[in-house]
């Protein structure tokens, strides 16, 4: 990350979120807390809430929510590393210069990021494939419509896991680079073979990401190895989201 999370926070202890979000969206005082009406959904009740104390602001209707460095990523469409300058201009914190060894560290972290997001946008077009049918039937039976999919970036990772690879391998992704995503692990001469794991999941993006490191809407490098059925839609015991599978990490249940 450019920015230390130390700064980071500094910036956001020192930004006014409620003054922000207050130029966009008209807010009333109940409390402590703030609330309006949704700008990133249509409604007529306010369900947005902001509050100085957290530091956040989150709809209960849509579920967008996140920081500051958030807020302006989403409603200006700037990358992380804008949105903290920009407040980070507002708030008088003075960000440190950048050495070509942060570049160079900051380059591939990007390129292993976009590796990743390659392998999202690969596991969102299995969910709607035809393979995907029954992840979609299990998500809709778990309540999740087509709005919390996208929003989510919700996948399905077939059986077919060498598909994810040979995709990757089309794009002209080193095998070194798939690994180090933590897409493969490094197989027999050198190929890249599929990362083992059992365990079932539900990735989603991590929207809370932004103040350690990762800019928000990225797809996360998934630590704990390839990912496996993104969604199980084959009743296995393990299938639930709420299952606690032991395993930390950005693939976290979906909070929907
Ligand atoms: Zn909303």
């Amino acid at each position: 990350m450019r920015y230390g999370e130390g700064l980071l926070e500094e910036i956001l202890r020192r930004t006014d979120i409620v003054q922000l979000v207050g130029r966009r969206v008209r807010l009333s005082r109940k409390g402590r807390v703030f609330w309006g009406c949704c700008p990133f959904h249509k409604e007529k009740s306010p369900s947005f809430k902001v509050e100085n104390e957290r530091r956040n602001y989150k709809c209960f209707g849509c579920g967008a929510g996140g920081n500051a460095f958030k807020w302006l990523q989403e409603t200006e469409g700037l990358s992380f590393v804008e949105a903290v300058e920009r407040l980070a201009g507002e708030a008088g914190v003075e960000l440190p210069k950048w050495t070509p060894e942060d570049e160079a560290r900051e380059a591939k972290r990007k390129s292993l990021y976009e590796i990743v997001e390659l392998a999202c946008q690969f596991f969102e077009e299995q969910l709607r494939a035809r393979a995907g049918g029954k992840a979609r039937t299990y998500l809709a039976s778990r309540g999740l419509d087509e709005e919390a999919v996208k929003r989510f970036r919700l996948g399905f990772a077939p059986d077919a896991h060498a598909a994810l690879i040979e995709r990757l391998q089309a794009k002209n992704i080193p095998p070194d680079d798939m690994v180090a995503a933590g897409l493969a692990r490094a197989g027999e001469g050198g190929r890249p073979a599929r990362a083992g794991s059992d365990a079932k999941r539900i990735t989603t993006n991590d929207d809370d990401a932004s103040a350690g490191g990762a800019s928000d809407g990225d797809a996360i490098p998934n630590a704990g190895g390839a990912s496996d059925d993104v969604a199980s839609p084959n009743g296995d015991d393990d299938a639930s989201p709420s299952d606690d599978d032991g395993r930390d990490g950005p693939s976290a249940p979906v909070r929907a």
